[in-house]
């Protein structure tokens, strides 16, 4: 069974409101086996609802409208959907008792223009709404099924858990959608599909989806199935063959994110940590204490900006600042040193850069930053030159930085190198 979500509100397509509806929606319907092909928002002009809903109607089975349902003239759902199936309006007592009391309850007249809340297309089903005045409708024209459902997000969830539900399962054929999520860092969206595109294009019923994001890509196999083990069957083996494919470069197949794959590094290995960061402004260490628990593993961080704060609070040499630069492989270990030693910590990062968009050179452009890992025998160090604005910069740092601390902890690994 596959639906569509219309989602009503000339509010929607403002910079303003956002269309979080049909995000509740997508999730619910997707676990009642029930697939979201496509999302329409339109505006509250009658002939552009009209429109979403005839051109829906011939693409799915459900189609499931939030909003428009309200007693003011912009509110037009109701009207629109009555007019495209050819249905007459007519007023439900009940549903007009309801709304009467309603507001007597609140002490207050019911407003004339609440009236048209009552009105009900004929042969719809009435989807009661505890928490406000427009009830929901269910239609069923020509065995499809359209279910209009009030805009205010606790009011449409309402209906939705307590209405929509038990109607929808009563219908589903048991389908489920099973998923599995892979994520990887370390590597670029192109060679990723290079490498696994021969792969998942092996698996023609499983819909595989690929996400980049900040440092990160993420692999989304999803199967849509009747019989969900046999499913999760040919997930297992086409992510087993994506885990040989891209080795450590996959820093979860269950999707953890990766500061709490970082975070269970060090605690399962009782290693502690300690930054001193330059140009990341201490991303990183707010990057390791974003995990609950992260006092396990994290000593200290400081931000170490000036030359003077490099002394001072990583015992970085000044005359080593001078000679060097304070943007130099020698200061960044340093830095990773220093902060190593003086926190007592199993383990050091130092980061120095430049971010930009301004203070770049020839010889030290913009995107340049040096990072550096220390344990208690050796010290890792290298040069990146990162595209992109100060905030990429700055965060393709903090990614490398955590992905060393990762990879130092995994089998097989020879210390910081
Ligand atoms: P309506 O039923 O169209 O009068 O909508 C009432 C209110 O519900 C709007 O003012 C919005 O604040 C909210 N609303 C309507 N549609 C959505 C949506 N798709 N996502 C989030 N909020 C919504
Ligand atoms: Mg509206």
């Amino acid at each position: 069974m596959n639906a569509e979500i219309i989602a009503v509100g000339s509010e929607l397509l403002t910079p303003d409101r956002l269309d979080t509806n049909s995000l509740f929606l997508t999730g619910r319907l997707s676990m009642l086996g029930i697939r979201v092909s496509r999302k329409t928002i339109v505006g509250d002009q009658p002939g552009d609802i009209r429109d979403a809903f005839s051109e829906a109607l011939h693409r799915a089975e459900v189609v499931i409208s939030t909003g428009g349902l309200g007693p003011t003239l912009d509110d037009q759902t109701r009207e629109a959907v009555s007019g495209l199936l050819g249905l007459a309006l007519k007023l439900d007592q009940e549903t007009l008792q309801h709304i009467r009391e309603r507001f007597k309850r609140m002490s207050r007249a019911m407003p004339e223009i609440n009236i048209r809340q009552a009105m009900v297309p004929e042969g719809a089903e009435i989807l009661p709404n505890p928490r406000g005045t427009a009830p929901g409708l269910w239609l069923e024209p020509r065995g499809r099924r359209i279910i209009l459902l009030p805009g205010p997000p606790n009011e449409m969830e309402g209906m939705f858990e307590q209405e929509v539900v038990r109607r929808l399962a009563r219908r589903g054929a048991g389908i489920r959608l099973v998923k599995c999520e892979i994520r990887v860092t370390g590597m670029g969206e192109s060679h990723l599909e290079e490498i696994i595109a021969p792969i998942y294009s092996s698996y023609p019923n499983v819909e595989t989806t690929i996400l980049a994001g900040q440092g990160e890509i993420q692999i989304h196999p999803r199967m849509w199935s009747a019989d969900a083990e046999a499913a999760r069957h040919i997930l297992d083996e086409l992510t087993a063959k994506i885990e040989v494919a891209l080795g450590d470069h996959i820093f979860s197949s269950v999707g953890e994110t990766f500061e709490n794959v970082v975070a269970k590094a060090l605690t399962a290995n009782h290693a502690t940590i300690a930054t001193a960061e330059s140009c990341t402004g201490g991303l990183v260490a707010e990057r390791l204490t974003r995990v609950p628990g992260s006092s396990a593993y994290f000593i200290s961080g400081v931000v170490c900006y000036s030359n003077e704060a490099k002394t001072a609070l990583a015992d970085v040499s000044p005359a080593m600042i001078a000679t060097r630069g304070s943007v130099s492989s020698e200061v960044a270990i340093a830095m990773a040193e220093g902060i190593r030693r003086r926190s007592k910590a199993t383990l050091g990062i130092g980061i120095t850069g430049i971010a930009g968009p301004g203070g770049g050179t020839p010889e030290k452009p913009v995107g340049m930053v040096h990072i550096a890992f220390a344990d208690e025998n050796n010290t890792r160090e290298s040069r990146f030159v990162f595209p992109g604005d100060r905030e990429r910069v700055r965060w393709q740092a903090s990614q490398v930085a955590l992905d060393w601390v990762r990879r130092y902890f995994l089998p097989g690994s020879c210390g910081v190198n």
